[in-house]
């Protein structure tokens, strides 16, 4: 998915975005990278009003999902009225501008 992939857990097959120094699960730290499959169902959700001046957002809004696959990740939410529930289609965008650095990162849609 365009560059962006979850950290998959060689030992134990534990999945996480964004990675993690050593898993959650079992403390190894050897990982291969995975891509994300199909709709995702949002867990929960956080809108953030308070932004560095490298957004030009006025408020962004942050989304904890779960894959069928059991992965969570966190992205942005391109949803107006998000519902813990529903479920979401993942994709990749730029997350966040800094100047000329562009940051890419997940983004859901409803699906
Ligand atoms: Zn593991």
């Amino acid at each position: 998915m365009n560059g962006i992939e979850k950290n998959m857990c060689k030992a134990c097959g534990r999945a996480c975005y964004p990675g993690h120094a050593c898993c959650p699960s079992c403390g190894k730290t050897d990982f291969e990278p995975g891509g994300f499959e199909g709709p995702a169902t949002l867990l929960t959700f956080s809108r953030v009003h308070m932004l560095s001046l490298a957004y030009t957002d006025r408020y962004i809004t942050l989304g904890i999902v779960e894959f069928a696959d059991g992965t969570r990740a966190l992205g942005r939410l391109d949803v107006d009225e998000p519902e813990i529930g529903m479920k979401l289609k993942a994709g990749t965008g730029v997350v966040r501008t800094d100047g000329l650095i562009e940051t890419k990162g997940l983004r859901f849609t409803q699906a």
